[in-house]
């Protein structure tokens, strides 16, 4: 699960790593009277932040020809005018896709002196199996095109998490950033807070882009994080009520939403062909033999081990929620599944909705003879295939077929 910036930030700040003041506001009134405090504690400049949980904000535009998310405001009237045309509003950003997200929370921050920007991440990396802490002097841009282009310049310092992350491993990173004396102190006490939230809250991902130096007015400098992204592990969100209650449904995709309502693993991708599956395994072999044989899947959607009738029935009205699709491959291999039940689901789905695509059936296992049987009597133009590998070839040439 994703969180809003402004929510990581308060996790940030319950492990002490310092972030500009600042709070989120659902009004430009809100956000002009927050902005109002700002000013009279001194603050010059506040900032004002579009809150999705999309990237690449600063460069994205309003639907509306307003350009930016992030926008810098020097007086509570700006604030004003800026948040009307945030607030209500939909933002596109390179990661939004063209449709873009609707903003309902701006953050109203204090605008920083910033000096230098640079990249800080924690994430769980999948080839040692271990938390790593990823750091680079080129921050606040697209850190996907530094990997790309100048790798040298990432730096990554694996952490062993029973020992959790070293005081030297936390200065050898920050000496890896070109920091000394003070800013070197900061640095590590800073990283150290990324890590216990990473590693306190669950994550799979804590980013702080930029972490910045900051000037005060005095003069002194001093390192913030700027802006923050994290991601938490659904499967640890039962003991973190707290970040459960930060979830936005808003920013999910809808049928992905309902498919969690009837304990469906449901994840839409691009392709026509929508696949129903039993077993995380099995979905993804089903869906590599779409492809094999010239399909594109429209879906990953794991019913699990032992689906009921009403299941799989809401997964077929969420697979045809998504209007690419063009046909449907019913791919169950009964286990602990009971075949008839499936079929029956299949059968009296296909009735309710009035289902018009080619639907192939492939069947196998226990109780198939009564499954296949109650296929073959509710009369309905049901293909079915024998192994996966025929399933597949027929639901991709029927689709061919019928556009
Ligand atoms: P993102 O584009 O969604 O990643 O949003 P960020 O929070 O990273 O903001 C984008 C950029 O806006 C940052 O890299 C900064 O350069 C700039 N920015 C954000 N906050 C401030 C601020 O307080 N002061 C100044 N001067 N620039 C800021
Ligand atoms: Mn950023």
């Amino acid at each position: 699960m994703n969180i809003h910036e402004y929510q990581a930030k308060q996790l940030l700040a319950r492990f002490g790593v310092v972030v500009p003041g600042g709070e989120p506001c659902t009004s430009p009134e809100e956000a002009r009277e927050v902005s109002q405090r700002l000013f009279a504690v001194g603050h010059k400049k506040v900032v004002l932040k579009a809150q999705t949980h999309a990237g690449g904000r600063g460069k994205g535009v309003f639907k509306n020809g307003m350009k930016g998310g992030v926008r810098v405001c020097k007086s509570s009237q700006e604030v004003f005018d800026i948040a009307s045309y945030m607030i209500g509003h939909i933002l596109v950003t390179k990661q939004t896709g063209a449709e873009g997200r609707l903003i309902s929370t701006v953050l109203v921050t204090s605008a920083e002196n910033i000096k230098k920007e640079f990249y800080l991440a924690v994430l769980l990396d999948r080839n040692t199996a271990n938390p790593v802490i990823m750091a680079s002097t080129e921050g606040g841009m697209d850190i996907e095109e530094v990997a790309e282009k100048q790798p040298e310049k990432i730096i990554h310092e694996t952490i062993n998490p029973i020992l959790g992350l070293m005081p030297y491993q936390a200065r050898k990173v920050a000496v890896g950033l070109g920091l000394r004396g003070e800013m070197l102190h900061q640095a590590a006490k800073l990283f150290h807070g990324v890590y216990r939230t990473f590693w306190e809250c669950d994550a799979s991902l804590v980013e702080v882009n930029p972490l910045c130096i900051v000037q005060r007015p005095d003069g002194k400098e001093e390192l913030l994080a700027l802006d923050a992204k994290v991601s938490v592990d659904d499967n640890a969100l039962y003991r973190h009520q707290t970040i459960q209650a930060m979830r936005d449904l808003a920013e999910e995709a809808p049928l992905e939403i309902e498919a969690s309502k009837y304990n469906l693993n449901y994840i839409k991708l691009d392709g026509n062909i929508a696949c129903l599956v039993n077993g995380a395994g099995l979905a993804m072999a089903t869906m590599d033999i779409i492809q094999h044989f010239g399909g594109r899947p429209a879906n990953f959607l794991d019913v699990g081990g032992g689906a009921t009738r009403e299941q799989v029935s809401a997964a077929f009205k969420i697979i045809l929620g998504d209007p690419n699709v063009q046909g449907i491959l019913v791919n169950i291999f009964g286990g602990i599944m009971d075949c008839n039940v499936i079929a029956t689901g299949i059968v009296g789905a296909v009735k309710e909705t009035g289902l018009k695509l080619p639907l192939v059936v492939r069947l196998e296992g226990n109780n198939v003879a009564t499954g296949r049987k109650t296929l073959a009597d509710s009369g309905l133009p049901i293909i079915s295939g024998t192994s996966m590998a025929e399933a597949a070839e027929k639901i991709v040439l029927a689709v061919k077929n019928s556009v």
